[in-house]
């Protein structure tokens, strides 16, 4: 198959065109009425959107193949419209070496159901004391440009300010999963009135606020770049905001559910109190944390949304809120998340999904066939929406290997129809090719 003809499709939300795709890129676009191609798809009143890319996925592979692999993982990918995913270091092994991250970088290949950008660690085995071989996987094939411990925070000043210096020499960046240890041992839910009332030990704002100051400055200091991971307080906001301001090079993400759901969720929601679907790291926040997020994206001081899908096992999550593993999946309905939190709510437009969902992450990861426009002689990584849809999200007809999406049971706005990665369909009407 060398051509696809798609009819009709609506780029970035605008009036219908035809894209023809040859040999892994677009060729053409616009009204191609009389065009021949090996295969046609329909796309009437769908949605184009450049291939969406995600800066913070958890494949669990390798270490933990009963949460998720490379393959179920990027299968979940494609069918949430993703050509692209950061694969977080946090595997068993760590990705510390260019051996794991070029493992991890091959068997993305290998499946093709969508690129997969190995993140490196920041540090040996994320013990967080000394850094790992950040060079070595920034030159292997895996082309690292992403580096993060995240899951843990990089707490001592000396290394995160030795990290940000060492990357420069290959335009990297370094991720932050902002969380001060000591201000968040034992945490298990956002420190408020939801915790206070559940008797959960409260994880506070000012201890990922705290953090992001120092990195901003820290960043500045010594003229490099910095990403905030899940960015997910008010106050968080404020500090980027003002770090922008200054010109510094700081970008930063936020979660699907951190511009949907709040910490309310863990004492009244549709599955009931203490349900550890709800646990995640860093906590669902308040209401007017939600509003400052979601402002915040759409006036470009969050630059992109990431999902950090972090999928676990049955035995892991369905279990006492305490005792249980934190993270919900996302690449599946991430698109539909942001419909409904950004774009029914006038917040965003197709064009600024499109920019926040992938040629912006695309940007931060250096991937430079990633987030391009749709139009000829860019890339073919090309997904088809239909915004029109509203239908119960049902987990048992995901793709991931694992099941803890805290959305089980909600009806959500829109469907990915079909995705292209370089010309080739990875998923059409929906189902895995
Ligand atoms: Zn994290």
């Amino acid at each position: 198959m060398t051509t696809i003809l798609i009819r009709g499709a609506r780029i970035l939300g605008g009036a219908p065109s035809d894209i023809l795709l040859r040999d892994g890129a677009v060729a053409e676009t616009g009204d191609l009425g009389g065009a021949k191609a090996d295969q046609t798809v329909d796309a009437d009143g769908l949605v184009a959107l450049p291939g969406l890319v995600d800066l913070h996925t958890h494949l669990r592979e390798p270490g933990r193949e009963d949460a998720e692999t490379v393959e179920t993982g990027t299968q979940a990918a494609a069918r949430g419209g993703y050509t692209a995913v950061h694969a977080m270091a946090n595997t068993s092994p760590v990705a510390d070496t260019a051996g794991v991250v070029e493992q991890v970088w091959r068997l993305g290949q290998e499946y093709g159901h969508c690129d997969v950008q190995p993140v490196g660690a920041v540090t040996s085995g994320l013990e967080g004391r000394q850094l790992a071989e950040l060079g070595a996987m920034a030159d292997s094939a895996a082309r690292v440009r992403v580096f993060s411990d995240d899951g843990k925070c990089v707490s001592d000043a000396v290394l995160m300010r030795r990290a940000l210096e060492y990357v420069k020499a290959f335009d990297g960046v370094v991720a932050q999963h902002a969380q001060e240890p000591r201000l968040t041992e034992g945490a298990q839910l956002n420190e408020g009135e939801v915790s206070a009332r559940l008797g959960l030990t409260g994880w506070p704002a000012v201890a990922e606020e705290a953090i992001i100051a120092r990195d901003c400055l820290l960043a500045a200091h010594v003229g490099s770049r910095l990403h905030v991971c899940h960015v997910s307080t008010a106050g968080s906001v404020e500090i980027i905001r003002w770090a922008k301001s200054k010109g510094w090079d700081v970008t930063a993400e936020v979660t699907p559910h951190h511009l949907l759901l709040t910490d309310s969720c863990a004492e009244r929601s549709p599955l009931g109190p203490y349900n550890p679907i709800y646990k995640v790291n860093p906590p669902l926040r308040t209401a007017e944390d939600v509003r400052a997020l979601r402002e915040a994206l759409a006036d470009g001081t969050i630059d992109c949304v990431a999902t950090d899908h972090a999928p676990h096992p049955v035995e892991d999550k369905e279990t006492e809120w305490a005792a249980a593993a934190m993270g919900m999946i996302g690449l599946e309905t991430a698109l539909s998340v942001v419909q409904e939190a950004m774009v029914e709510t006038g917040l965003l437009d197709w064009a600024g999904v499109a920019d926040r969902m992938s040629a912006r992450p695309a940007r931060i990861g250096r991937l430079a066939g990633h987030g391009r426009p749709i139009e000829p002689g860019a890339p073919a990584n090309i997904t088809l929406y239909d915004p029109s849809v509203r239908q119960p999200v049902d987990p048992a007809a995901m793709a991931s290997k694992s099941r803890n999406t805290p959305y089980e049971g909600l009806t959500l706005p829109g469907r990915v129809v079909a995705t292209f990665l370089r010309g080739r369909p990875t998923v059409l009407e929906g189902k895995l090719v």
